[in-house]
């Protein structure tokens, strides 16, 4: 039995470190975003780059530009105005962030479009409304050198502005994102390179892998507002336009009242940067490709890896140690699990911090749970062999001290006397039947212990019943006739048994010897033996004082008494069943005990004719109980 508590254990161990895994997986899925998108807020917060040399300027149509020339109505001139002022500055690109999908004023529009051609790289915005495209007019498409589509929403849970597609497709038509396409324009690239994981301009090469359609790219905010200059600032200033040169300028509305694609970004927690306009969070996308500093997500079968290698490890914990130094090993690995997502995102790494946090927790807790449990078996298990170790001796004791008086006495006499011849070899026959019947005990009491540990191989040994039983009627008639009981035997049937002669004439004589000793004067014994099914069955029916109903399942455990035996005076230990029970049980046989109080017993020991000894048999129930009413 203790040679197959390893491979339990181990097994335990797999099994909980693979539960965890899989609760942390599906309460990830589950309510994991939520706490992850916390994390990734913080750490991108946390290691926001500064705004220190942008690359973009927004030239913004804010409160003070719309109160000065004439609001939202005006504002096709207002935006002609700023494309005037803003190529006098001769920047790189000039994306705009509003759709003119709509006819204006007719003056108006013509003013518009010539400012548009006379802008070099001018990179226009196409929406997507309930699914369809909203693009410029024609006049400004055809002004215009790229179209990007100005599309927030990546389903992001809460609505905070985390990642952009680069790409987005409606119908027939795709389009790529107004920033990226700035981006390009600013490279000088003719065209944008794809393939399934990498965006390619120029020789930049930007991680954005493609999934159901869209390529979702971090947006790395910076630490600060990128610069500004408003649109009424500039006109007033028009000097100011030198700030423009060789950038890329984002020109859009951002006054709050005005503009109607307000995002919320990471940085929802902090005052200055919580809401943002659209222009600004285009600027803040094409400054995350101008620096080509990514974030890219760790895929989900390297965070399930790194997961199984988190639940192997608390497994490998509490599998090798155990005290303080598992919990320590423990607490570093729970550490560890959290800091981890921080580290690799100084890598630039994006990993679900809650998969991994609560992977570790579930995987700890278990294995420590698994750890308790077993050390608390193994307590109980070695408590239970210390009993059965004081119970052996205590039996060995009390078994051994009544061949040894009888020993001692004899030749104590021997020594002191001068006894006649007769006498003296009365004693020393005596001395070596009972030192016979001690070494016997001693030899049969070992082979049962270590036939119970599994340490010892049957003999193999092919006998009638008849020979096991002829031994133990001539030995038990004698003790029998002292209290005149008959014993009487049938005739057994000639068949062969195989197994270990001596345990089985030890098991039968106990047997006997019990039928005898719970038995009053002048009943009777019958032995009755049988074949059914295969199995030799031999029945030993007393007359005696019976056993309850109620403790007829106890007779078989070591040193249970019944309280009818105590009472009745019967000297016994209560050993003698248990070592029956085991040598039959050892034979894949059993013993089913019938009586009735007052009336008698029945035992009857069932073994298959053809019983081949095995070691470590399988546990046959035995000592199985019927009761006559
Ligand atoms: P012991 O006889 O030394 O007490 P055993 O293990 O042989 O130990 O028997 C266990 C108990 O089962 C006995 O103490 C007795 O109470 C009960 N018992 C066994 N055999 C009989 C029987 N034939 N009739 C009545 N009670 C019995």
């Amino acid at each position: 039995m203790k040679k197959r508590w390893p491979v339990k254990l181990i097994l335990g161990y797999a099994g909980i470190a693979l539960a965890a895994l899989v609760a942390a997986t599906v309460l990830g899925w589950l309510i994991g975003p939520r706490i992850d998108n916390y994390a990734y807020d913080t750490m991108l917060r946390r290691d926001a780059p500064p705004p220190r040399a942008p690359h973009s300027v927004i030239v913004a149509i804010d409160d003070s530009t719309l109160n000065a020339m004439g609001g939202t109505r005006r504002l096709r001139s207002i935006l002609a105005t700023g494309l005037e002022l803003i190529a006098a500055g001769r920047p790189r690109v000039t994306a705009m962030d509003l759709i003119l999908a709509d006819r204006g004023d007719a003056a108006e529009d013509q003013r518009l479009r010539n400012a548009m051609a006379a802008t070099p790289n001018l990179v226009l915005p196409v929406d997507m409304v309930e699914g369809r495209w909203e693009a410029p007019l024609p006049m400004f498409r055809s002004a215009a050198s790229a179209l990007g589509h100005v599309y927030p929403d990546m389903d992001s849970p809460d609505g905070v502005m985390r990642r952009i597609s680069l790409e987005l497709a409606s119908g027939s038509q795709r389009y790529w994102a107004l920033a990226l396409q700035a981006f390009r324009l600013w490279r000088g690239a003719p065209y944008i390179l794809e393939s399934p994981n990498v965006i390619q301009i120029g020789s930049e090469t930007i991680p954005a892998r493609r999934s159901d359609g869209e390529r979702p790219l971090r947006i790395v905010y910076t630490s600060a507002p990128l610069p500004r200059i408003s649109l009424e600032e500039l006109r007033r200033n028009p000097s100011r336009a030198s700030e423009l040169t060789g950038r890329a300028v984002f020109l859009g509305v951002t006054s709050l009242s005005a503009a109607r694609d307000r995002v919320i970004t990471p940085y929802h927690n902090d005052e200055g940067m919580h809401y943002m306009s659209g222009v600004e969070v285009h600027a803040q996308v094409f400054e995350t490709l101008a620096r080509g500093q990514f974030l890219s997500d760790i895929p989900d079968l390297d965070v399930i890896f790194i997961c199984a290698g988190i639940a192997a490890l608390a497994a490998v914990i509490f599998g090798f140690l155990s005290g303080w130094r598992a919990y320590m090993a423990a607490s570093i690995l729970l550490a560890g699990a959290h800091l981890l997502p921080f580290l690799l995102f100084e890598q630039r790494l994006v990993v679900p911090l809650f998969t991994l946090a609560a992977t570790a927790w579930f995987a700890i807790s278990g294995t420590a749970t698994w750890q308790h449990f077993a050390v608390r078996r193994q307590l109980r298990a070695s408590e239970a062999d210390r009993v059965r170790y004081q119970q052996t001796l205590q039996f060995v004791t009390h078994e051994m001290r009544t061949p040894l008086t009888a020993i001692q006495g004899s030749s104590e006499l021997m020594g002191r006397y001068n006894l006649p011849e007769e006498k003296r070899k009365e004693f020393a026959a005596m001395i070596n039947a009972e030192s016979k019947r001690l070494a016997r005990m001693i030899q049969t009491f070992l082979d049962v212990e270590r036939l119970g540990a599994g340490q010892m191989e049957l003999r193999s040994e092919s006998f009638t019943p008849d020979e096991i039983l002829q031994p133990c009627l001539a030995r038990v008639r004698p003790i029998a006739e002292r209290k005149s009981i008959a014993v009487h035997a049938g005739a057994m049937p000639p068949l062969a048994l195989t197994g270990d002669r001596e345990l089985m004439e030890y098991a039968v004589y106990n047997l006997l010897t019990n039928a005898v000793k719970y038995s009053p004067a002048e009943t009777e014994i019958h032995l009755t033996g049988s074949v059914e099914d295969g199995a030799f069955r031999l029945a030993i029916r007393d007359q005696g004082m019976g056993i309850e109903e109620k403790e007829l399942r106890n007779i078989f455990q070591r040193f249970y008494r019944t309280r009818r035996a105590e009472a009745s005076g019967e000297k016994g230990t209560g050993i003698g069943l248990s070592i029956v029970d085991q040598i039959i049980r050892q034979h894949h046989g059993r013993i089913d005990v019938t009586s009735r109080v007052g009336e008698g017993s029945c035992f009857t020991m069932i073994v298959p004719a053809d019983a081949a000894t095995r070691r470590n048999p399988p546990s046959v129930s035995s000592g199985t109980v019927k009761i006559e009413t």
